[in-house]
């Protein structure tokens, strides 16, 4: 297999940025559903590792694609981004719903330690030894490179609940093991959309024609696929939860902890902030009950130590690794506030609710704007996006 490779670096990612700039317009529209296969995409950027650790910003990207393309012409590519900004604003209005599939998780992996069927079937799926060639092949590459293409991940996700008849938090735990891009919002609430259970009664099934054209004929699984379920039921979600306020940002010095949730410093505070020193936590083995795998665990490593030397270098501050139980010592040593991104709900906010430190959590404006809005269904808030533009005005990195 052409093995894929992915940005761990700002420098990297902007690389890639510039050299995808040309085809965030019509080439996007007309490719981005079809997945030529490892080492011949051209149609899609790659670049949501990088995005979800926020090594570029989504304003970046929507400023970069307007820049080359225009409103219009780029419309398909800033949607794309808007979902990922949709999925996070959903769940943290309903943090309920992370809590829930985490339990849920629990219940089904404890049904696989006891039930002998359910495991022999959930092994040669994880192992992707279930026959079926396309499934199969794709369990491999994610294995193999933490990345699938966003169509891939759909018919992977509706194959392993309709046809495989694997409980769905199983799936959902096994991307977020292996994805570079592991995000707590877009994984759980993607399958809980293929599932049927995010918009009640609307399932996303996986078609042997539709993958046979979107493979470019790469797969053709007729026959193997069960094309005619039914969506799982869910519970109604909990009632929205008002998105709590972002704190200030002190005007006296200040220490400043960065984390995998947003690792560009350099636009969250001003220049002038008086940062007297950095540090950073990477947990990302804390992504569910199995870690994650150690190509993950490196990948977010690299780039948290990335975004701390940018930092450090940005802000002339020291600045250091610390792991989470080091924290309150870090900050007590210094004697001085603690700033810290927001890290939406997921693994990240859970360990910094536990640092025994108080932190002051910063919000960029971006996420203000489009949370909120994701109250209802992505295609009210999609109308919102013209209106999200004028007021956000995203321009192209800066360098
Ligand atoms: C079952 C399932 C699980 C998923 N899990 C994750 C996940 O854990 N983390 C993650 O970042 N994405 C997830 N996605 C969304 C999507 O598949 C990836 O973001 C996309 O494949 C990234 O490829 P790209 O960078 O080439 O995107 P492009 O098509 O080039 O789009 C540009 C950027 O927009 C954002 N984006 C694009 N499509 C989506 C989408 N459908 N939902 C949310 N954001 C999007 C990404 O940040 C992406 O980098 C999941 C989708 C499904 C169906």
């Amino acid at each position: 297999m052409t093995t894929e490779t992915f940005p761990a670096t700002r420098t990297e990612a902007l690389a890639r940025l510039a050299a995808f700039a040309p085809r965030m317009g019509a080439a996007y529209a007309a490719g981005r559903n079809s997945d030529p296969g490892p080492g011949a995409r051209r149609d899609v950027s790659r670049l949501s590792p990088a995005v979800r650790l926020r090594l570029v910003t989504e304003a970046e990207l929507v400023g970069t694609a307007l820049d080359h393309h225009g409103a219009q012409a780029a419309e398909k590519f800033i949607q794309e981004v808007f979902w990922r900004s949709y999925w996070k604003g959903w769940l943290e209005l309903r943090p309920g719903v992370w809590d829930a599939y985490r339990a849920e998780l629990a219940r089904d992996r404890a049904t696989l330690a006891t039930n002998g069927g359910l495991r022999h079937a959930y092994e040669r799926a994880v192992n992707g030894t279930t026959g079926i060639a396309c499934f199969d092949a794709w369990v491999a590459e994610l294995r193999e490179t933490g990345w699938l293409h966003n169509h891939v991940r759909m018919w992977v996700a509706s194959i392993w609940i309709f046809t495989l008849r694997l409980p769905w938090t199983l799936g959902a735990e096994l991307f977020l093991h292996h994805l570079l891009d592991g995000d707590a919002a877009s994984n759980t609430l993607s399958w809980r959309w293929v599932a049927g259970m995010q918009t009640p009664g609307k399932h996303y099934v996986a078609r042997a024609e539709n993958i046979r054209r979107h493979t470019l004929g790469r797969f053709d699984p007729v026959g193997e696929l069960d094309e005619n379920p039914l969506p799982l039921d869910a519970p109604v979600p909990p009632p929205i939860r008002p998105l709590r306020p972002a704190d200030a940002r002190p005007t006296g010095p200040l220490l400043l902890l960065l984390h995998e949730d947003d690792l560009h410093a350099e636009s969250l505070l001003p220049p002038q902030a008086a940062v007297a020193a950095v540090g950073a936590i990477a947990v990302p083995e804390r992504r569910g009950p199995t870690g994650c795998a150690p190509e993950v665990a490196g990948f977010v490593r690299r780039a948290v130590e990335d975004g701390l030397r940018r930092a450090a270098a940005h802000f002339r501050a020291p600045a250091q690794m610390l792991e989470p139980g080091e924290v309150a010592r870090w900050a007590a040593g210094h004697g001085l506030p603690v700033v810290t991104p927001w890290a939406p709900v997921g693994w990240t906010a859970a360990v910094l609710d536990g640092l025994g430190t108080p932190l002051l959590r910063l919000r960029r404006d971006w996420d203000s704007a489009c949370w909120p809005r994701a109250t209802k269904g992505f295609f009210p808030f999609r109308e919102s996006i013209p209106a999200l533009i004028e007021r956000l005005a995203p321009t192209p990195p800066m360098g």
